[in-house]
């Protein structure tokens, strides 16, 4: 009879229904890390900041983040592409030097020197493209550079004396990035770097007018940035973080405060050094000639109330900046608001970073928007070595060794309020196959009944039924051995 094989199949489907593993997703999604130089964790707070604040509301903003020390632009940008602090990554200064030649190289030009920045540590673009990604980078230190041989799939460096501050610039760097690197290109990974609100801020200070009018060209371009993403159809397939290398503090200037010169300090000489990174911002490295380091830092330690004099291996741990042979032996810092002159003063920026990473003024801001971050969520400050684990955790790429530590971050992401986060596209799947034969199953029963009854009648009407209960008994016995 018709029934049978119907029931049959009723049955079977519903034994077919028993829960199976859920696979683990593969799938990533796109990132695009973007850093805004100096951009410190309140500049939001004395202008208006609309897309900034649309941001935080469509995603995750935290109160600030701690950058690593010393608190300069490419040794921080390097631990946010690598997750080490700088005594492990060892890109230690903006400058390359020999101590040797007393060589010194400028920012811009360090940026071409491979040994510098290869020596060991591997940023997130080659480890994401040796696992079979592509990445690209646009500006970012450490672009211009190649890591044991590789360099970004698609990379832009700037030109020298560049002009970071356009804005017209800046929106067709993003069109690009968005357009021709994500879309086109079909690239996983991005880095976009922008030199402001660093140079206004140094120039003008950090609460000038002048920064308040950079923050809003920054807002901006953040609007621009997230509908530039969604006029290229990324909107449901990109995540963004944007952050900075570092904040900026006010210097005292105009005789208010007595100005640290290390050729005033008594029983300092340079004669005893045998080479110094000073002059540049609130932190020196000096080298004394053979047998003189204490004598050099006898003469320093305790010289001006603001100026910070340690030997290399008793630097505070916080700060880990020690254990690294280009850290040299003596290492100077001063407060904020006070820089570090070595013959007479020649420093004259209204803003200086390169302070202590635990200054409320050193701390950049973080935000982050995306299908994988969570809405409207505030988070409690983090350091940047964080920002790597979290990256290749979201690129489902295995990281290098690093100083992050993913859990203390990975709450910002949507798989975190999920518990069983991996399989959850997986239980969606499996909640739509059981509605699905939930469905099949009851349209069967309804059809069973009808059978059936029409089954009695016929059987009632013919009297003659023993041929169709054997092949029942047959099925049955079928369903129970393929449901164990
Ligand atoms: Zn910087």
């Amino acid at each position: 009879m018709l029934w049978t094989p119907v029931l049959c199949l009723c049955l079977c489907v519903q034994s077919l229904a028993v829960p199976v593993p859920a696979h683990r997703a593969t799938e990533h999604r796109k990132l695009l890390l973007v850093s805004f130089d100096g951009f410190r964790w309140d500049y939001d707070r004395d202008v208006d900041t609309p897309h900034l604040d649309a941001m935080a509301k469509d995603g995750v903003k935290a109160t600030y983040v701690t950058p690593a020390f010393l608190t300069i632009t490419s040794p921080t940008h390097f631990t946010i592409l690598t997750g080490k602090y700088i005594e492990n990554h060892g890109v230690i200064h903006n400058m390359w030097f020999n101590t040797s030649t007393w060589e010194k190289k400028s920012y811009y030009k360090s940026q071409f020197v491979n040994e510098w920045w290869d020596s060991g540590s591997l940023p997130i673009w080659i480890t994401a493209q040796r696992q079979g990604l592509k990445a690209g980078s646009l500006h970012f230190p450490g672009t211009a550079s190649t890591y044991q041989g590789e360099s970004a799939f698609v990379r832009e460096v700037e030109p020298e004396n560049y002009n970071y501050s356009n804005e017209t610039a800046w929106q067709e760097n993003i069109d690009k990035v968005m357009e021709s690197w994500f879309r086109g290109q079909d690239l996983d990974f991005v880095s976009m770097y922008f030199g402001e609100p660093d140079a206004t801020g140094h120039r003008y200070g950090p609460d000038s007018p002048e920064r308040r009018a950079m923050v809003q060209q920054v807002d901006r371009t953040v609007g621009y940035l997230r509908s530039s993403a969604e006029r290229n159809g990324l909107s449901e397939s990109l995540n963004i973080i944007i952050t900075a290398d570092h904040g900026m503090s006010t210097v005292y200037r105009n005789g208010l405060v007595e100005e640290i010169v290390l050729s005033k300090i008594p029983g300092f000489s340079f004669g005893d050094l045998s080479f110094h990174i000073v002059d540049f911002g609130p932190a020196g490295l000096l080298l004394p000639k053979e047998g003189r380091l204490d004598k050099v830092y006898s003469a320093l330690k305790g010289a001006h109330p603001h100026l910070h004099v340690y030997k290399k291996e008793e630097l505070p741990v916080h700060l880990h900046y020690s254990q690294n042979e280009r850290i040299l032996p003596i290492i100077l810092w001063a407060d904020p608001g006070y820089v570090i002159n070595g013959y007479f003063p020649v420093q004259f920026h209204k803003g200086e970073h390169g302070y202590d990473n635990q200054a409320l003024d050193m701390k950049p801001f973080f935000r982050a928007v995306g299908p994988d971050f969570r809405k409207n969520l505030l988070v409690e400050p983090f350091e940047t070595v964080n920002i790597y684990p979290l990256m290749c955790h979201m690129l489902k790429i295995t990281p290098e060794p690093n100083d992050g530590q993913l859990e203390l971050i990975q709450h910002m992401l949507t798989s975190s309020i999920q518990p069983e986060n991996e399989g959850s596209s997986d239980n969606d799947i499996l909640t739509s196959v059981f509605t699905g034969l939930g469905a099949v199953a009851g349209f069967l029963v309804v059809v069973f009944v009808v059978l059936i009854s029409r089954g009695i009648y016929k059987h009632r009407r013919n009297k003659s039924s023993s041929t169709d209960e054997g092949k029942i008994d047959k099925c049955q016995s079928e369903t129970k051995q393929t449901s164990f």
